[in-house]
């Protein structure tokens, strides 16, 4: 078992809504091996609910598989909610870059023009993972990922 090897497959891995890998975005938090030999990969969900769980799971299959055929692997899930200030300054880099607001500021700001003028749109965007915001300043709309610093219980604009 090449561990390593695994490790670097794993860390490939884009998540399936944006083109972030899950090790950017926080949500791989372990790559090991069990008692019994096989694969282990923590996971900590972007949201509990969240139906892409299923597809995270298999690609991370599918990616431990693709160094290691024959191994046995257990994909299990973190209790505690994925958290937007845990994603990688390259991962802030390219949610921003495709019209995300930055997962890890406090306060929510349009990607576009950075302003804090901004004004929720409703519940869900296009994925239950997401929500809507418009910008008063520039018109745009963009999405914060559910889950993002500014959106957690006590921030502002929620
Ligand atoms: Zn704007």
């Amino acid at each position: 078992m090449n561990l390593e090897a695994v490790r670097e497959a794993v860390a490939h891995v884009e998540d399936p809504e944006v083109p972030v890998t899950l090790v950017d975005l926080g949500v791989v938090r372990d790559v090991g091996l069990a008692d019994d030999g096989d694969v282990r990969v923590v996971l900590r969900p972007t949201r509990l609910a969240c139906p892409a769980r299923d597809e995270m799971a298999r690609r991370v299959r599918e990616a431990v598989r693709s160094v290691e055929p024959d191994a046995g692997v257990a994909v299990e899930w973190e209790l505690s909610t994925w958290r937007g200030d845990e994603v990688s300054g390259r991962g802030t880099e390219v949610l921003l870059q495709i019209g995300y607001s930055d997962p890890g500021a406090a306060e929510t700001a349009c990607p576009y023009c950075g302003s804090t003028k901004v004004r929720r749109e409703g519940a869900f965007g296009g994925a239950v993972c997401k929500v809507p915001f418009s910008c008063r300043a520039c018109g745009s709309t963009y999405d914060a990922l559910r889950g993002s610093r500014s959106l957690l219980a006590g921030a502002p604009h929620v």
